[in-house]
């Protein structure tokens, strides 16, 4: 389709499909296999982000929370889990090599990192498990990218803070979309809410894309957004530049991109950003999107 590279890997499937947690040489394999099949290309790999709607019974999930998406999920379930998380991150590194071979990249991604202190500590425990991996005579990289997704309020407010502590940053717009409009985006009732043509969404996309640019950060964004046309006029006005996304999108978004100009792109979106409600952008976006690429295959309906 077009891709250049893998911009998000969920490792969740391997969970979920399993009985008990996947050993190190299940997981290399599986990695491995992703690897080899991406040559010269670069795969971002993210780690365990189960819990939310995604439970495996094997990792503690026994009762009920009453709000599992502000809960015991992710990166926050793979903290307590050591060993567990552990074998994930070996079984990464020693992919990662397979990679340096065949001439790609392999970056590791955490999601829902919400504090500094989070990201210190993701970083120690890849150091940790580096370590164990070259005491053992294994082979591991020298040195891989490390990046935090971001999908929680607090991190897009701190982002100047986490920046030098982190390699690379992933957007992730399903995850940072409901916390920030505080709608679960798989409840029907609300999710009418989860918009991300939002205005306030607008706002802090604005303002993370340009703390992560100014910082000379990769950035990307990943989630249903990077698959909507009207948002990535906006998003690339505002200086985004890597965007993952399901693949049967990607030839729209190349049509798309052809037909934009850095100008008009910006003449867009300063509009964009005066308007006040999200039916108003929406409107105004599709308008624009006629005026700009007007034989656009749409694949969102949204
Ligand atoms: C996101 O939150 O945008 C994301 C890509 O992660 P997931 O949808 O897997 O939670
Ligand atoms: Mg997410």
């Amino acid at each position: 389709m077009g891709a250049a590279g893998v911009g998000l890997f969920r490792t969740e499937y391997i969970y979920l499909t399993h009985p008990d947690v996947p050993d190190e040489e299940e997981q290399y394999i599986a990695y491995r296999d992703v690897i080899q099949a991406s040559p010269n290309q670069q795969v971002t790999i993210r780690t365990l982000d189960i819990g939310g709607d995604k439970t495996v019974p094997y990792l503690g999930h026994t009762h009920q929370e009453a709000n599992p998406f502000m809960g015991w999920r992710s990166i926050r379930l793979s903290f307590e889990h050591p060993e567990f998380f552990a074998t994930q991150l070996r079984a990464i590194l020693r992919a990662a090599v397979e990679a340096e071979e065949s001439g790609g990249r392999v970056r590791i991604m955490f999601p829902m990192i919400t504090t500094l202190e989070e990201v210190r500590k993701v970083r120690a425990m890849v150091r940790k498990s580096s370590q164990q991996l070259r005491d053992e005579g294994k082979p591991c990289p020298d040195s891989i990218p490390l990046g935090m997704m971001l999908e929680v309020p607090a991190a897009a407010i701190s982002i100047k803070d986490m920046l030098p502590h982190v390699d690379f940053v992933s957007i992730g717009s399903n995850d940072l979309v409901q916390y920030l409009m505080a709608a679960d985006r798989d409840n029907p009732k609300v999710s009418h809410l989860c918009q991300p043509l939002a205005p306030a969404v607008l706002r802090v996309l604005a303002s993370v894309i340009k703390a992560c640019n100014k910082a000379n950060k990769p950035l990307t964004l990943c989630g249903e957004m990077a698959g909507q046309p009207r948002a990535f006029v906006l998003l690339f006005a505002m200086g985004l530049r890597s965007f993952s996304m399901s693949p049967a999108f990607i030839p729209t978004m190349k049509d798309l991109a052809a037909h934009l100009t850095m100008d008009d792109a910006r003449h867009v979106l300063r509009r964009a950003l005066t308007l006040r409600t999200t039916a108003a952008v929406k409107r105004f976006m599709a308008d624009e999107l006629a005026r700009i690429a007007p034989n656009l295959r749409m694949l969102d309906t949204d």
